[in-house]
């Protein structure tokens, strides 16, 4: 265990401490993609950045805990990690996510996790491999499909552009200090080759506020795009819809204003 680094509850901090969950988490991709830049959020104490750099050829980690970035810069900077000092909901890191293809991995801050989610799909142009451990709730709802009870916005956004599966479940003891609830492993990939035939803007509106009210029937939850009656969804509700729905919801919308 690290005693240079306290966990700090406000930044999300549970360091994880099973060395083998770590290479698991890290060896997520290894096979498609060795050479593929990978960004690691929330890198602590590193844990699993040794991993990745074992099995990378190029990585850089964003941690926005100083204290956590002075141990980093110590221990793993020699050995060829890139380290950024941040935080990744700021705008001042958006240059991390580049033009190129590369990898974005971590055992997140849960209390930020669906603003990560939001800012991969952001730049879903560059990242063709989402990956690592969330709450093990929100790893369920990111790769719910309909007809699961916790298929909501995240699970359509998310699998629109990503083949997205459940990996392990990781109890709540393997972390330092322990979180109340259990975690969840998750991977995406890209689909290659996809591209949405409507609004990226107007999908993301579309999926929002048709879950926003979610018990009212989309004819009235989708009010403000003005749907029609007679349309094949207008009685149904949000959570019947299928990813392919939506998106031909909002191309229809779209085609329809
Ligand atoms: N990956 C490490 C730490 C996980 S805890 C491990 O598995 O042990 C989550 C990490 O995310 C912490 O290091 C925390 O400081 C960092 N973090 C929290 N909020 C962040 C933010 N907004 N931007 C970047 N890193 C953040």
């Amino acid at each position: 265990m690290n005693h240079f680094v306290k966990p700090k509850k406000h930044l999300g901090q549970h360091f994880l401490k099973d060395e083998s969950i770590a290479e698991k988490v890290a060896l997520l991709y290894k096979d498609d993609y060795k050479d593929v830049p990978v960004l690691e959020i929330g890198p602590g104490t590193g844990v699993l950045t040794q991993f990745l750099l074992a099995n990378y050829s190029n990585v850089t980690a964003l941690e926005i805990d100083s204290e956590s970035v002075v141990y980093l810069k110590e221990h793993f900077v020699p050995k060829g990690l890139k380290l950024e000092e941040g935080d990744i909901l700021n705008k001042n890191t958006e240059y991390l996510f580049g033009e190129k293809d590369m990898i974005v991995i971590g055992n997140y801050p849960y209390n930020i996790s669906s603003q990560i989610v939001f800012k991969v799909l952001e730049h879903v142009e560059s990242v063709i491999g989402f990956g690592g451990m969330f709450q093990k709730e929100v790893a369920e709802r990111l790769v719910a499909g309909k007809g699961s009870k916790t298929y909501g916005i995240l699970s359509v956004l998310l699998n629109a552009f990503y083949t997205t599966s459940y990996q392990f479940t990781i109890e709540p003891h393997v972390f330092n200090p322990p979180p109340k609830v259990k975690s969840g492993v998750i991977k995406c990939v890209r689909k290659e080759g996809f591209v949405l035939p409507c609004s990226k803007t107007l999908f993301f509106d579309v999926v929002k506020t048709g879950f926003n009210q979610r018990r009212k029937t989309l004819r009235n939850a989708l009010h403000k795009f003005n749907l029609k009656d007679t349309h094949e969804f207008a009685k149904l509700r949000a959570e019947q819809l299928s990813v392919e729905d939506f998106i031909s919801l909002t191309s229809y919308i779209e085609n329809n204003r």
